[in-house]
């Protein structure tokens, strides 16, 4: 894929860049690790300064960064400022809990003395170059919730940003030098995924985390795994959504809609299969497919759009794949289930229903507008479709009877249920999936641990 701002309303190609060569990468690998030895040392509160300079010159360029991004991937330009609101939130967030999160510990419920020694604790300490393999669809949101945690922590960031978001990879390097970061603490490698394995490879890089899809998860995954070097793994998801009789039916068909179609359906945890009681089903199915139809598809810079095109014409053409595969198999399009006329790379706001084990949707991420709606009779039969999938990251479920959350809580395979809402990320809470929607958690206290060395310190008597 080449290097470029290619943009999705209309296809135009505004910008192309050169990929780094081997000398640039060399030059920013060497910064990355002389950067280290003495970033590593630097206190949490210097660390906390520079953190805070960085949220405060996010929200001041939060307009243009927004332009910026909506060109690049599409999304709906107020969207995209609430994006930059929120990474600065998660930059305050990690520059005030670092080191109290970081804090050297006792070891949990031992007995110091039985070790034989007369002080023990455990210290967090940072690993050293962590490369950060990132997808378009939250192009500041997945840099950031990656590295205000492990800047905090004392590590040095190199971020391989997808390719069709240059503009605001660059924009990522600037604002942390602006903030006042020496110029190796986080630097963007304009690089092609086929120059990927050959950094991992580097004895220079530490750790990798990527978000992104299986493919690209697997591939970093098995060249980490070679070189026995710790990876975090954001892959795909295809979450949940259960609405039970006892919930309210006008906020859960209301909140399925934005669950559905946030960042243009482009989101790991957007809710994409929802399963409903048949005591409900047709409450929920007709307020839900009216939610769907009332959308506003269009430009993405209008303020009014609230759902733009897809980031990708592969992107779409995937998605349309998805569908008909549903459809030739017997599947029913309760509203979209096509693209409108004229240029740019939309897709309208869909539902489908009949949807059989067979199809490829029942088992695949749809990644865009695309909504699969299910009827169930019964808790079990709730539990168990919700859990018929190669995905685990998120969940969502509708329910005032208590038993029935405490069930969902035991049984979802998922990393993080949500229940009578849906999900979002938020700094304080661990944020990650089971099954093969990866592995490792980001944010909160489990976020920033992650590419620290977990250091047993051990004094004798
Ligand atoms: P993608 O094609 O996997 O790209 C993600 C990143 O990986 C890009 O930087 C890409 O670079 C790079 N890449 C691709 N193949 C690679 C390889 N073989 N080796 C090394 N790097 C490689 O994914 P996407 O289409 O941009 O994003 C959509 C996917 O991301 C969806 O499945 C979505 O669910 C998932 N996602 C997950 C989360 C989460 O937190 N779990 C969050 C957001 C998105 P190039 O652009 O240069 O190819």
């Amino acid at each position: 894929m080449p290097i470029a701002t290619v943009n999705p309303a209309n296809g135009e190609t505004l910008k192309t860049y050169e990929a780094m060569g081997a000398e640039e990468i060399e030059r920013r690998l060497q910064l990355a690790e002389a950067t280290f030895r003495t970033y590593r040392t630097t206190p949490f509160a210097e660390r906390a300064k520079l953190l805070h300079r960085a949220a405060e010159l996010l929200d001041d360029m939060q307009q243009d960064i927004g332009r910026v991004m909506t060109t690049e991937m599409g999304k709906p330009v107020k969207q995209a400022r609430a994006e930059a609101a929120k990474c600065a939130k998660a930059m305050r967030w990690y520059a005030e809990h670092a080191e109290s999160l970081l804090a050297d510990e006792e070891p949990a419920g031992a007995d110091v003395k039985d070790s034989g020694a007369s002080r023990a604790f455990v210290r967090y300490r940072p690993l050293g170059p962590v490369l950060a393999v990132m997808p378009w669809n939250f192009p500041l949101w997945q840099v950031v919730r990656f590295a205000a945690p492990a800047l905090m922590a004392g590590n040095v960031g190199l971020l391989k940003h997808a390719s069709n978001v240059p503009q605001t990879a660059l924009f990522l390097e600037d604002l942390f030098h602006q903030a006042g970061y020496t110029e190796g603490t986080f630097q963007t490698l304009l690089i092609g995924s086929g120059a990927v394995e050959e950094i991992l490879r580097d004895e220079r890089v530490k750790a990798a985390t990527l978000t992104g899809s299986e493919p690209a998860g697997r591939s970093v995954a098995a060249t980490c795994g070679d070189m026995v070097k710790k990876t975090v793994l954001e892959l795909g998801g295809s979450d949940p959504y259960v609405v039970m009789p006892s919930a309210d039916i006008d906020r859960a068909a209301e909140i399925a809609v934005t669950a559905r179609v946030q960042n243009n359906g482009q989101s790991c945890i957007a809710a994409k299969r929802f399963i409903v009681h048949a005591d409900v089903y047709d409450a929920f199915a007709e307020k839900f497919v009216r939610g769907m139809q009332t959308l506003k598809v269009g430009d993405p810079m209008d303020e009014a759009t609230d759902v733009g095109p897809l980031a990708t014409e592969q992107g779409r053409a995937d998605l349309e794949e998805l569908v008909d595969d549903a459809t030739r198999s017997g599947a029913r399009v309760l509203c979209g289930g096509e693209r409108p006329e004229g240029e740019g790379w939309y897709y309208r706001p869909t539902v489908l229903t009949d949807i059989t084990r067979e199809m490829r949707i029942h088992r695949e991420e749809a990644f865009g507008p695309v909504a699969t709606l299910y009827r169930v009779h019964d808790l079990d039969e709730a539990v168990l479709l919700a859990n018929d999938s190669p995905f685990g990251l998120s969940s969502n479920v509708w329910t005032r009877d208590e038993a029935e959350v405490d069930r969902f809580v035991r049984d979802l395979e998922a990393g993080a249920v949500y229940v009578n809402g849906m999900t979002a990320s938020h700094p304080a809470f661990p944020f990650g999936g089971v099954k093969r929607s990866g592995y490792g958690r980001e944010l909160s206290g489990h976020g920033i641990r992650e590419f620290c060395n977990i250091t047993t310190v051990w004094h004798g008597a």
